[in-house]
């Protein structure tokens, strides 16, 4: 597919834009003021391959901590700004790469200018966050609620108070909780600007729901090339999150790591086939490879989606047959099947890094 033409824009460590690989991020669910804690989560976030990190600052207390948590965090953080502008001073006083603004809740005019000025002084990129729970009252007035082209105007009303400003370091967002929604505000955006997207759908929902709310979302506008960084937003472990932003951005051919192919079962299934893609599922987990993994319950497709793997197993009755990259290495006893394929994949995994 190919990549919406953004200008890039640089943020601490990191650029945005389609000359760059796309982003994934996440949000912090600790109380900011709590250094510890954010930084344990942010190590966590990290490990899981979170590549950016948002904190909220809800005052000056969080914001003093956020100075702190810059220092020792191994990611790149972002200040979530609402309401109060000199919250953002702040968080451009504690180093952080970005903030976070939402045009819904603040004046664009006075103190938000004094904060693009710094953050140009600061080499700080500015996210113009748009969310359809939070537009200005005269704009919801206007379009008669929260449509896409009430989205694209809240954000069009802060960018054209930037660029004023000579400042164009800017990413963009319009999230919406509905996916339809959120997908038609980032299209009409895309006609009118060359800023890099954040994409997400907002507030979606629990682990189940939310993943999928956001996969449609996101990986619609992703099908499309529209889309610079994601945060998959999930009422759950923000490590949920970075999981599900890699395995959107792997099922578009966007990213590296592990495939996992397994097929539903059906009346021909002579395996314990469910419980045993399960368990290679998570062991793989623990193991950073970059390979297709198929795990099939019969000889109909499964031979031949394990064969177009890297490898596999395919089952028969009782036992599975092995393969690696269109090759059947052997026929193995059902309870060693999991072991035989682990096996297979750190073996060739070792003699790789050993070269
Ligand atoms: Fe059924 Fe075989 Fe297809 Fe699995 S691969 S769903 S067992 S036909």
């Amino acid at each position: 597919m190919k990549r919406r033409k953004t200008r890039m824009i640089k943020a601490g460590p990191l650029t945005f834009g389609s000359e760059a690989p796309i982003i994934i991020q996440s949000m912090n669910s600790t109380d900011t003021r709590d250094v510890a804690a954010s930084l344990q989560q942010i190590q966590q976030l990290q490990q899981a391959g979170c590549q950016l990190t948002r904190l909220a600052v809800p005052d000056f207390t969080a914001a003093k901590a956020l100075a702190e948590i810059v220092r020792y965090s191994p990611l790149p953080i972002v200040a979530d700004i609402h309401f109060d502008y000199k919250l953002a001073l702040a968080a451009i006083d504690a180093k952080v790469c970005k903030i976070r603004i939402n045009p819904g809740n603040m004046k664009l005019n006075g103190g938000l200018k004094e904060v693009v000025q710094a953050a140009k002084a600061n080499h700080i990129a500015i996210r113009v966050g748009v969310n359809a729970g939070s537009l200005k009252p005269a704009i919801l007035q206007k379009y008669g609620g929260p449509t896409a082209e009430a989205l694209v105007e809240s954000a069009q009303e802060a960018i054209a108070m930037m660029e004023e400003e000579n400042f164009t370091d800017i990413v963009l967002s319009l999230k919406s909780s509905f996916p339809l929604l959120t997908i038609q505000a980032y299209r009409l955006m895309a006609k009118v600007c060359d800023y890099p997207f954040h994409i997400g759908v907002t507030e979606a929902g629990t682990l189940r729901e939310g993943t999928i709310r956001s996969a449609v979302g996101i990986g619609t506008l992703l099908a499309e090339g529209i889309g610079d960084t994601l945060r998959v937003s999930l009422t759950a472990d923000p490590v949920e999150e970075v999981k599900a932003a890699e395995s959107i951005l792997k099922a578009l051919g966007l990213s590296e790591g592990l495939t996992f192919i397994s097929c539903p079962t059906c009346g021909r299934t002579e395996v314990d086939l469910i419980n045993v893609a399960n368990e290679v599922e998570k062991r793989l987990e623990s193991i950073k490879v970059n390979a297709k993994v198929a795990v099939m319950g019969c000889k109909v497709n499964g031979p031949g989606e394990a064969r177009g793997a890297d490898y596999g197993i395919a089952g028969g009755k009782g036992n599975y047959l092995l393969f690696k990259k269109g090759v059947t290495i052997k026929k193995i006893p059902e309870a060693g099947a999991i072991d035989a394929l682990i096996d297979l994949i750190l073996k060739d995994k070792a003699s790789e890094e050993a070269d």
